[in-house]
């Protein structure tokens, strides 16, 4: 790590002293989530564990595989130099591991602590019996819902500019159900399970977010011409649900339409949701419009937990440790959680000094089409929040 970072580290007291002040006044309340903030708020949902310690909050952290290591780095370097009122617990999971006891130990202390920050979790044995390790802590926290927030950064050069969409995926079962067998050799069946139960959570959650912070429409993607059942199931309890929500728009889209639509016309979308499996494709395709799998943040959500990631999910095994990944993606799940325990304080500050550094600055890795090392886009970030600290510049 560079020698100016490091030096940064020393969190300043005087910063120290502002910051802390400023959480422990406002100690998090479900309360103080609120459309300005533009954090998803279902009245259902009790996520936010009690801060203690001076309004401190613990936090799982789950660095992963990949990339995820050195990314979880930075955020800490951040956070250390804010005097974020946060402490990560931190969980390793070997991703060789014939079994599941590091993943136990992980869910344990998510369902302890109630928010986690997570990198993308690797599965290497090949043993049947071990399945995906992401999906298995989706689901044994039964959170049903994922928030992808895809926002034009102005700096970022992309074909298409403006564009503001909320993608909503359910989480935890349809094609991710992970039930395959061979019924005759040389026939492989795997199931996509879709329950009207989860299939009306999801639904509620979208318009329940939409009318919350203020958006206007919902489109429900779907391929229920083909999967009659199982879409039409999912169409048709999102169709019954926006009855309850007659201040929003609500209308349907064929998966393979959404995604030509996407391509061509993305600013028509606003709030979308979908099925597991057309959730990970259309957030691929948006994220890739909007400048790739680095800069974007994604939120899984149930009744009692709260996980934030990298938007799409990726490891990046082939860049990691060389320097050159985007840092941007972590960094905005940790601007995410802050925002989810109450720290908006916090939260705004990162959050300015980020979009200042992309947009103003123009300091990028080589994904967003700029030159500089992750650490140099961490060392500029630090240096926008101490400018705004200077001047004590106020987000409200
Ligand atoms: P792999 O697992 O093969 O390393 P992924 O599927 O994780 O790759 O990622 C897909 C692509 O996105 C890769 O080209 C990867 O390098 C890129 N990518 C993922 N995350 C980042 C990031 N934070 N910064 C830059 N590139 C990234
Ligand atoms: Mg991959």
């Amino acid at each position: 790590m560079a020698l100016r970072l490091l030096r940064k580290l020393n969190v300043r007291p005087e910063l120290r002293g502002v910051v802390n002040l400023s959480s422990a006044a406002a100690p998090a309340q479900l309360s103080d989530f609120d459309v300005q903030h533009k954090t998803p708020v279902v009245r259902k949902v009790h996520l936010v564990p009690k801060a203690h310690y001076g309004g401190r909050h613990a936090v799982t952290m789950l660095p992963g595989g990949g990339i995820g290591p050195e990314c979880m780095g930075y955020v800490r370097d951040i956070f250390k130099y804010i005097g974020a009122p946060v402490d990560f617990e931190i969980v390793d999971i070997d991703p060789n591991a014939d079994n599941d006891d590091d993943l136990k130990y992980a869910i344990t202390t998510i369902k302890r602590n109630g928010v986690c920050l997570k990198g993308n979790i690797e599965t290497k044995s090949e043993a049947a019996y071990v399945t995906s390790r992401n999906v298995a802590l989706r689901n044994e926290l039964d959170m049903y819902a994922y928030v992808l927030h895809c926002k034009s950064f102005p700096g970022v050069a992309t074909r298409h500019k403006d564009i503001d969409i909320h993608i909503i995926r359910q989480n935890t079962e349809g094609e991710y159900a992970m039930l395959e067998h061979e019924s005759v050799k040389g026939v492989i069946e795997s199931m996509k399970v879709v329950t009207a139960s989860n299939s009306e959570r999801v639904a509620r959650f979208a318009f329940e977010f939409a009318k919350k912070n203020g958006r206007k429409k919902v489109t429900t993607v779907h391929k229920a011409n083909i999967m009659k059942l199982s879409d039409g199931l999912f169409l048709e309890t999102s169709r019954r649900v926006a009855k309850d929500y007659p201040e929003l728009e609500h209308n349907d889209l064929i998966i393979d339409n959404c995604c030509m639509q996407l391509v061509s016309r993305p600013q028509q979308f606003d709030v979308m949701l979908m099925t597991n499996l057309y959730g990970s494709i259309v957030s691929n395709v948006v994220c890739g419009i909007l400048g790739g799998a680095g800069i974007h943040s994604g939120r899984n959500y149930g009744d009692h937990y709260a996980v934030f990631e990298p938007g799409t999910r990726n490891t990046g095994t082939a860049i990691a440790g060389k320097n050159v990944a985007n840092p941007i993606a972590m960094i905005n799940a940790s601007i995410d959680m802050l925002e989810q325990l109450g720290h908006h304080f916090h939260a705004d500050l990162i959050k300015a000094a980020v979009d200042k550094t992309i947009n103003e600055d123009h300091i990028m890795t080589p994904d967003l089409g700029g030159q500089a090392s992750s650490t140099q886009v961490v060392e500029a970030i630090i240096d926008n929040i101490d400018l705004y600290m200077k001047n004590k510049v106020s987000f409200h």
